[in-house]
C-alpha cells in the first residue's frame, strides 16, 4: 500500500520560488566585480532566474546542456545558480584559479555550451577560447562593454541576454533526479573529476544544513559565503539560504581582511563562511582596526582543519562562535559539524571549548565509518585511526563519465582522510592519508602538529610534513614561514610542542620558507613541500 500524500519533485527551481514569494524583500547584496555595491532582494532574483531560463531555453539548448560559470560571489551569479538548473541545464562552476591547461580540460570534458564570466576573467577566457571548440556562448556578466567585446569574438551580455527572456517563464517539469549541477575537484594528483549534482540531492543537502545543529540558517540571519561559489557550491548556502529566506551578502572579488570586515559591520552580516586562511586575515585586519565585528555570531570553517587557536582568536576577541566543518566536493559538502550535545552541558567551559575543536558529528543523511587496510570496520574509541568511508543521500555515486564501480568501494566513498570517529560520532580528521607521516610503524598526524605550531605567535603559516628518515622511514619536519617582524630559532618553535604531545612525534626539524605552496582551493601543496625538504633529514 502506497501512502496517500502529495508528491512533487525536489527541484532547485522551488527552493528560489520559495524565497521570492516568501521572502520577497529581503535583501541580496552584492558587490560588485567593477566596485561598488548593489542591493537587490530574493524577489528580483526570483524574477531574473525566471528571465535567464527563458533566455536559455530560447537559445534552443539541449536538455542538461552545460553552462559553465567562472565568476566571483556576485548577484548574477546567483541568478545563474537559478535559472541554469531551475530551466533543465547544468550549472557548471568553474574555480578560476586553476590553470589554463586545467580549464580547458574541465571545459571540455564537461562539454560546456554555454561559458558565464565576471569581468576579471576576460583575458584569461581570450586566451583559452579557441582550445574549447563546443563553447556556444560566451556571456559576460554585466551589461554591454565594449572593451570586452573587443577581447572575445561573438561576445554576448548577461543584461542584454535576460532581456529576451521573460519573468513569468514556466519552469519545465522536471524529475527530482535530474543532474542540477557540476563541480569538478581540484585535482592536485591527476586530472580533476567531475561530481555532477541532482536537483534532489542538493535540496536534501540545503534542508539538512539549514537546521539548527548543522549550519542554523533561517530568516533572521544575513550570510556572507566568503567560500566561493566556484568552491562546491559556496558549501551549498546560496540554495540552503533560498530554502530559509536568509538574507545574503555577496562580497565579489574582494576577499582582503579589509574589505570583509568593512562588509560585515556595514551590512549588518551574522554568519560568515571560508576556509581558515581567509580568516587569518579577517582576524588581524579586525584587531588592527579596533572593529568589534559587532553583528557577526558565527563563522563556519572549513575546507582544512580548522586551528584551534582561530577559534580561540574568534571567541575572546569578538565573542563569534566557530563551528567547525568537515566536507568535500563529492559530498555536497556537507559530512560532519561540530556541535554539541545536552549532554555537554555539565561539562567546564574549557572542556567544552575543547570538544568544539574536532570536526564534529554527521548529520542525518551521512553515515561515516573508518575502515583497515582489508576494509574492515574499526572500532570508534576516540583512539583508533582508519581510512574514513561515507554515504548517503547528497554523496556521490560515480565522478561524472565514470563507473560506480570505479567510485565506490563496496557502496561506501573512500575519503582519502585518515580519521577517528568516537562513541558519539565525533569525528577528528588526521590526515589525508597520502599526507600522514608513518614513522617506525607509528603514524603521526600533521594536522595534530600544524593545529600546535599554527598558535606560536612568531609564524605566519606552518604545515608539517613526513621528511625521508635512515632508520624511521619518515619523520614530521615543520615548514614555517615567519610571522612579519619576526626571527624565532628552530629551538623557540619547536619549544612549542613540549607537554603538548608525545615526545618521539615532535618534528625532528624546522625549515622556514617565504610562503606555502598551495592549490586552487588554499589547501597547502604538501607534494610540493615534500618535493622540497622530503630530503633533509637525510646524511
Ligand atoms: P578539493 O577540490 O581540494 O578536493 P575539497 O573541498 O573537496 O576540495 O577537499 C576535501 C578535503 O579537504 C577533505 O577530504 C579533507 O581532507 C579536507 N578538509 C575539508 N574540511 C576539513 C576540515 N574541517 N578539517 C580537516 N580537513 C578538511
Amino acid at each position: 500500500m502506497l501512502g496517500q500524500m502529495m508528491t512533487a519533485p525536489l527541484t532547485i527551481s522551488s527552493l528560489v520560488d520559495h524565497a521570492a514569494r516568501y521572502h520577497g524583500d529581503t535583501e541580496i547584496v552584492s558587490v560588485q566585480t567593477a566596485g561598488g555595491v548593489e542591493t537587490t532582494s530574493w524577489r528580483d532574483v526570483g524574477a531574473n532566474a525566471h528571465r535567464l531560463g527563458d533566455a536559455l531555453t530560447k537559445l534552443g539548448l539541449e536538455p542538461q546542456a552545460r553552462c559553465g560559470t567562472i565568476a566571483w560571489n556576485n548577484r548574477r551569479h546567483l541568478e545563474i545558480y537559478f535559472g541554469v538548473s531551475g530551466a533543465g541545464f547544468v550549472c557548471h562552476t568553474i574555480n578560476p584559479r586553476l590553470f589554463p591547461e586545467q580549464l580547458v580540460y574541465i571545459i571540455n570534458h564537461a562539454d560546456d555550451q554555454v561559458l558565464f564570466i565576471d569581468k576579471t576573467f576576460v583575458p584569461l577566457i581570450a586566451a583559452i577560447r579557441d582550445k574549447c571548440p563546443n563553447l556556444k556562448y560566451i556571456v559576460l556578466m554585466e551589461g554591454h562593454d565594449d572593451e570586452a567585446a573587443a577581447a572575445i569574438e561573438g561576445l554576448q551580455f548577461y543584461d542584454d541576454l535576460i532581456a529576451t527572456g521573460d519573468a513569468d517563464f514556466a519552469w519545465p517539469d522536471l524529475d527530482e533526479n535530474t543532474a542540477s549541477s557540476l563541480c569538478y575537484t581540484s585535482g592536485t594528483t591527476g586530472n580533476p573529476k567531475g561530481v555532477l549534482y541532482s536537483h534532489r540531492s542538493t535540496v536534501l543537502h540545503s534542508l539538512v544544513a539549514a537546521l539548527p545543529d548543522s549550519l542554523d540558517l533561517s530568516a533572521t540571519k544575513r550570510v556572507l559565503p566568503v567560500v566561493p561559489m566556484f568552491h562546491v557550491n559556496a558549501w551549498g548556502t546560496p540554495y540552503a539560504c533560498a530554502m530559509t529566506g536568509a538574507s545574503m551578502v555577496l562580497p565579489g572579488p574582494g576577499l582582503d581582511g579589509a574589505s570583509l570586515v568593512k562588509l560585515i559591520d556595514s551590512y549588518k552580516v551574522s554568519v560568515a563562511l571560508g576556509v581558515p586562511t581567509i580568516w587569518l586575515g579577517l582576524v588581524n585586519e579586525a584587531l588592527k582596526s579596533g572593529s568589534k565585528l559587532e553583528t557577526l555570531e558565527r563563522t563556519v570553517i572549513g575546507g582544512s582543519a580548522c586551528p584551534p587557536s582561530m577559534i580561540t582568536a574568534f571567541r575572546e576577541n569578538f565573542g563569534v562562535e566557530t563551528i567547525h566543518a568537515w566536507g568535500m566536493t563529492e559530498m555536497s559538502p556537507l559530512g560532519s559539524v561540530n556541535q554539541l550535545l545536552a549532554k555537554h552541558d555539565q561539562l567546564s567551559d574549557e572542556a567544552r571549548y575543547k570538544m568544539r575543536e574536532n570536526q564534529g558529528r554527521p548529520p542525518f543523511g551521512v553515515e561515516l565509518k573508518i575502515v583497515d587496510e582489508e576494509g574492515k570496520t574499526l572500532p570508534n574509541d576516540g583512539k583508533t585511526q582508519g581510512d574514513l568511508h561515507v554515504r548517503g543521500h547528497w554523496i556521490l555515486d560515480s565522478y561524472f563519465r565514470k563507473s560506480t564501480e570505479e567510485t565506490l568501494t563496496n557502496g561506501w566513498f573512500d575519503t582519502g582522510d585518515v580519521a577517528t570517529l568516537d562513541a558519539d560520532g565525533y569525528l577528528s580528521i588526521k590526515d589525508r592519508s597520502k599526507d600522514i607521516i608513518k614513522s617506525g610503524g607509528e603514524w603521526i598526524s600533521s594536522v595534530d602538529l600544524e593545529n600546535i605550531a599554527i598558535a606560536h605567535p612568531k609564524l605566519a603559516d606552518a604545515a608539517v610534513i613526513g621528511a625521508r628518515h635512515e632508520k624511521w622511514d619518515e619523520r614530521p619536519v615543520l615548514v614555517a614561514v615567519k610571522a612579519e617582524g619576526q626571527d624565532p630559532s628552530e629551538a623557540e618553535i619547536l619549544a612549542i610542542f613540549e607537554d603538548k604531545i608525545a615526545k618521539w612525534q615532535i618534528p625532528d626539524r624546522v625549515v622556514f620558507t617565504d610562503v606555502l605552496p598551495r592549490n586552487a582551493t588554499g589547501k597547502v601543496l604538501k607534494r610540493n613541500l615534500r618535493e622540497e625538504f622530503g630530503e633533509v633529514l637525510m646524511g
